[in-house]
């Protein structure tokens, strides 16, 4: 299986330089393969693949030589980039889903190059990890804040904002913990809970977390209150900028710890699938913690394969409106935290009541046949 490890570079000045031309170049060559499909199309009717216009990347070296200055595998890939922009264009105008056209990349639009092979060209650790030989670039100084493993398959060299990392993605063999028959249900939770489990535990995202988020709307509203085009705005941008890079940094962190906890003490997780519960209306009241539930559940399901642990996503309909003793549906509006159901008089939380039905969902048992349960 592939793990990412995303470390920081410290490029000189002259390296930063090249790093923002190589991004400049993939730019202009990832605009350039896209004018060249979207014209076949339009001219034509017709498609341009990924290798024909790949054929064409050593004559573009030979015509630019700007171009000689990046790796020919880094071209290759800015191409494929191309490619999978209109595959998955393609994929969702045959799903019948609203597709977008792949678009034209921006500066500041496209923050990063791979090398495919990095196992085998263009990327090398030297210093005992204490630098990284990147071709086109130099020696770069990285800081291996936790050790590589594994095989080297990929590497991406990354902008985000002011600072530059590479993430190496790595084959590295499963290491499965010891079996566990122990199984949890867990209900993506309504504010300030990111998720309450079965058992009755409701985890609330980190204090931390949240006064950065505070934080953020203040810069935000601070950023609307400056000149347009003004110096003060610039700086404001940034800071809202910087807030957002560290907010995404604290949440996948977060996730992580809170995967890493369930996988080490459940061997069968069960959740609801996310792509059924867009659908839901009756959910959009918990819109607001989507993206970082997509995040949360893809982070469980990989440690849980690398664990050997297993992870069910169950059908959430009606999960959070039936009684997980007795079955009795019934509709109650979101503000509705505690009840007692009328048919069986058991005392519920609505939403450690929707893992257990979770939970028994993906058990393929009817929840009336647990022992019956009090709020904890
Ligand atoms: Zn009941």
């Amino acid at each position: 299986m592939l793990k990412a490890f995303k470390y920081r570079l410290y490029p000189t000045q002259p390296q930063l330089r090249d790093l923002d031309r190589t991004l400049m170049l993939c730019r202009s060559l990832y605009n350039a393969a896209l004018q060249e499909r979207r014209e076949a199309y339009r001219k034509a009717g017709k498609t341009v693949g990924f290798y024909e216009q790949k054929r064409y990347l050593p004559e573009i070296r030979t015509e630019l030589p700007e171009y000689k200055g990046v790796h020919s595998q880094v071209l290759q890939n800015v191409i494929e980039r191309v490619d999978r922009a209109f595959q998955g264009f393609f994929r969702r105008v045959k799903a019948g889903q609203k597709a977008g056209y792949p678009r034209f990349k921006g500066k500041g639009r496209y923050d990063s190059f791979t090398f495919p092979q990095a196992g085998t060209t263009g990327v090398k650790l030297q210093g005992g990890g204490k630098r990284v030989l990147l071709y086109g670039i130099g020696s770069v100084k990285v800081k291996l804040h936790r050790p590589l493993e594994g095989r080297l398959k990929t590497a991406t060299v990354k902008r985000e904002g002011e600072h530059w990392y590479i993430v190496f993605t790595c084959e590295v063999e499963p290491r499965p913990l010891p079996p566990n028959d122990q199984a949890i249900g867990i209900d993506l939770g309504t504010n300030p809970h990111f998720l309450v489990t079965s058992e009755g535990e409701r985890v609330e995202a980190p204090r931390y977390f949240q006064k950065a988020q505070a934080k953020l709307a203040a810069a935000q509203r601070s950023l609307a209150r400056k000149k347009r085009g003004s110096n003060r705005r610039k700086q404001a941008r940034k800071r809202v900028a910087k807030l957002h890079r560290k907010i995404a940094n604290q949440r996948r962190d977060f996730h992580h710890k809170l995967a890493r906890k369930l996988v080490n003490h459940y061997g069968t997780i069960a959740h609801e699938d996310l792509n059924i519960l867009g659908l839901a209306p009756s959910r959009t009241a918990k819109g607001v913690l989507d993206a970082g539930w997509a995040q949360f559940l893809a982070i469980l399901a990989y440690k849980a394969e690398e664990a050997g642990r297993r992870v069910i996503g169950v059908d959430p309909k009606h999960t959070s409106q039936d009684c997980p003793v007795c079955g009795h549906r019934e509709k109650r509006p979101l503000w509705v935290r505690e009840y007692t159901c009328p048919q069986c008089g058991t005392l519920l939380h609505r939403d450690v009541a929707a893992a257990r039905n979770i939970l028994a969902r993906a058990r393929t048992e009817p929840a009336g046949t647990w022992a019956a349960w009090a709020v904890p």
